[in-house]
């Protein structure tokens, strides 16, 4: 089974990505952490995130950057992963990685924001994970403030919706609802109402009509 979980920032996708996976006994995937990683390249050797050719290098070596970097989790990194993930070329050399993981026997869960679009368009299921802007931000701004990064809401809102407009009106993979995927609206449920709707989605599916 094949279970494609997309959205936008801080939607709450890779947390319930992670309890599905954890769930069904799939593998996971944070293809976000890919982009990352080739932001964080090319800011840690003082390269421009707005070089294509530069880009384009970095993404060739994203193996360089270990998963467990925490500078992967900054926002300068984040925002250097979105102005990546506006380049074809990169994307392209990270589809094939992406395809694979999604073919490993017994499943995977990959969560993005062009899964369902693009890396698998034929996933056994489809989520569309969202909320409002609003929510997201305060939920980011918690997860900055608890972690001590000094920030103000207003500051993280007005990244979001910069985030969002980068991601959704990109001419590559840009992020939007598959036709076939279910909307989830995580705005008034915490994690485990989201999980629950999200099974009921998957058991409902995995049983067919
Ligand atoms: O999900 P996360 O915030 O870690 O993703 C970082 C950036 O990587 C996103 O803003 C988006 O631009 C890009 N991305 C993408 N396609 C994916 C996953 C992430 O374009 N499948």
């Amino acid at each position: 089974m094949i279970i494609a979980v997309d959205g936008p920032v801080a939607a709450g996708k890779g947390t319930l990505a992670r309890r599905i996976a954890k769930k069904y006994s799939l593998k996971y995937l944070d293809t976000g952490a890919l982009y990352r990683a080739v932001g964080l390249k090319l800011l840690k050797s003082g390269q421009d995130p707005t070089d294509p050719v530069a880009a384009v290098a970095a993404a060739r070596q994203v193996g360089d950057i270990s998963p467990d970097d925490p500078a992967l989790r900054d926002e300068k990194t984040g925002e250097a992963a979105s102005i990546v993930a506006a380049n074809e070329g990169v994307r392209a050399k990270l589809l094939q990685y992406q395809r694979d993981f999604a073919k490993r026997a017994g499943g995977a869960v990959l969560d993005g924001r062009d899964i369902g679009t693009v890396v698998c368009p034929d996933a056994d299921v489809k989520l569309f994970v969202t909320a409002s802007a609003e929510v997201r931000a305060r939920r980011r701004f918690d997860e900055l403030t608890g972690k001590g990064t000094a920030t103000t809401y207003e500051a993280v809102l007005e990244d979001l919706r910069l985030r969002d407009a980068r991601d959704s009106s990109r001419g590559a993979a840009p992020l939007k609802k598959a036709l076939d995927a279910h909307l989830l609206d995580t705005s008034k449920l915490d994690i485990e109402a989201a999980l629950d709707a999200a099974c009921r989605i998957i058991d409902a599916a995995h049983k067919g009509p």
